[in-house]
């Protein structure tokens, strides 16, 4: 039967050559990965799995945790990654929402996620890191070959749970089309071929690691090291022998800290990728002028899968995200009336493509709220497209700031603030104000026995900036506080600082 992501993943598959290197010791042909996810996909048969229910995933990154995925696909389930720092609690609330039929867990966590999975019908099943686990056992009885479920473009692949930067995570409902159509996009925008080595240090409970990295690799028959977590000594040891990295701006800004990283370790090097949160100009810069190679920002989402990217050719500009992707249609809007904006005039970025996501799980209204009336997804990513047709990401909407009846763009006086001598970076917020409505506050971290202080900053931004868009505090911070992704945690320093003007 017909399996709409599976198929061209299998016709793009070369067989006995390497699909994945696991810590410098394993590798898997894909052949071999190919045929336990067969053994999977009969596992899940036989435990009653069937097309369009949802399986849970809760486990530690390893090649098998890879090939469930593939396995959840050629069975017709709905696979969903959960991140592994959720507790029991936040895992009780997916659950709860999503209601999968099978939660697959590591074996340590087995004994506490079953109080929490029984209740809602959820069976649960292990699988561990080192290749053991209860669900593998099953695996590995059953046969390899397996009738793939009949799945066409439209029927969904993943739930996804957005990273709950901004808010409670919504889970996202991608299709086979969805993730297949971006999947072929990227592999031909970044040119990837089946000589490409690709460093994966990234989760695979995100959209960058799973589905972007792995994707990508699988349609173009390429071959991963696929490593645990990301070490930058570890990463820089494996260039020599990769292609590619794709990684969050912490991977440059780590590397970067590393002696080594200059131009002949990265000589063998092709292409590094940034996206997940914006990429500091000055590490890019840093970057190209340490080893040759201009980083390439993309722009994404867990609803969209990819929009946007730098060019592999053309310029890549350091402090943008590209262009939209072939068959992507980006717009910016006025937030107020939805009219389409000029270029370099500041709005809401709106999306449509094949890209674009089925809807929020059990969430019609929010899902309905967040599309336009002709079809396109409100990001709530403030930006501009310049008039060589890049997009510039300016921030969220949900962290802009209105003071005083004027809307001031966080990222406008973070640039000017981490311009300055002494400051590693900085988040500018809006915190209550009794007179403003929202103080605008920047929360600044300094380099090592820097001497910048409140007020050098001020006068420092004194001539730069509109007065209103002139932080009324300046705080310092030793960092600032990131998730996995790297992202700035931005509702955490709001809550933090709530009652600065109180
Ligand atoms: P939530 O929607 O739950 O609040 P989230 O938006 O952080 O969380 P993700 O889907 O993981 O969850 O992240 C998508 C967001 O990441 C985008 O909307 C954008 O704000 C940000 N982002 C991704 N790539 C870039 C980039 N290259 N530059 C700036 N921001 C980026
Ligand atoms: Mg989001």
């Amino acid at each position: 039967m017909s399996n709409h992501l599976f198929d061209a993943i299998r016709a793009a598959a070369p067989g006995d050559a390497p699909f994945l290197h696991v810590n410098g010791s394993r590798t898997w042909t894909y052949d071999d990965a190919l045929a336990l996810s067969g053994r999977m996909a009969s596992a899940l048969e036989t435990l009653g799995v069937r097309p369009g229910d949802r399986v849970a995933v809760q486990v530690e990154k390893s090649a098998e945790a890879l090939i469930l995925y593939l396995a959840c696909v050629r069975s017709g389930a709905i696979y969903l990654p959960l991140n592994t720092a959720y507790t029991l609690t936040e895992l009780d609330y997916f659950i709860g929402d999503a209601e999968p039929k099978l939660v697959v867990v590591s074996p340590a966590a087995r004994d506490g996620v079953e109080p929490v999975a029984k209740p809602h019908g959820a069976m649960v099943e292990t699988l561990d890191d080192d290749g053991t686990g209860s669900l593998l056992d099953l695996a590995r009885d059953e046969p390899a070959d397996f009738s793939n479920a009949q799945r066409s473009e439209d029927d969904l692949a993943a739930i996804l749970y957005t990273s709950g930067t901004t808010g409670r995570s919504k889970g996202a409902m991608l299709s086979h089309g969805n993730l297949l159509s971006n999947a072929l996009t990227l592999k031909d925008y970044w040119r990837v071929t089946g000589d490409d080595r690709l460093i994966h240090a990234l989760p695979i409970f995100h959209t960058h690691g799973l589905f972007v990295a792995t994707n990508v690799t699988l349609l173009a028959g390429a071959s991963m090291f696929l490593l645990s977590k990301f070490d930058p000594e570890v990463v820089l040891s494996l260039m020599p022998k990769a292609t590619m990295l794709m990684g969050v701006p912490t991977f440059y800004v780590r590397l970067l800290q590393s002696t080594r990283l200059d131009r002949q370790t990265t000589a063998n090097m092709r292409l590094f990728i940034s996206g997940s949160a914006p990429l500091l100009a000055e590490t890019h810069t840093e970057f190209q002028a340490r080893t040759g190679h201009a980083i390439l920002e993309r722009y994404g989402m867990t609803e969209t899968n990819m929009n946007t990217s730098n060019p592999y050719a053309g310029k890549r500009f350091a402090g943008t995200v590209g262009f939209p992707l072939p068959g992507v249609t980006v717009r910016v809007t006025d937030p107020a009336s939805g009219a389409v904006l000029p270029q370099d005039e500041t709005g809401m970025i709106e999306i449509k493509g094949p890209n674009v996501f089925k809807g929020y799980w059990r969430m019609p209204e929010k899902t309905a709220a967040e599309f336009t009336a002709d079809g396109f997804f409100i990001s709530g990513d403030l930006g501009k497209i310049d008039g060589d047709g890049y997009l510039h990401i300016v921030g969220r909407s949900k962290d802009l700031v209105i003071s005083g009846g004027y809307n001031i763009y966080p990222k406008e006086v973070e640039t000017e603030i981490d311009l300055l001598e002494g400051v590693v970076e900085s988040a500018v917020i809006g915190i209550p104000h009794p007179d403003f409505g929202e103080g605008v506050t920047a929360v600044v971290v300094r380099k090592p026995n820097a001497a910048v202080d409140e007020k050098t900053i001020a006068v420092a931004l004194h001539d730069r900036l509109a007065r209103y868009k002139q932080p009324k505090r300046i705080i310092f911070a030793d960092d600032l506080p990131r998730n996995t992704m790297g992202k700035v945690q931005k509702n955490i320093l709001r809550q933090q600082y709530a009652d600065l003007y109180a």
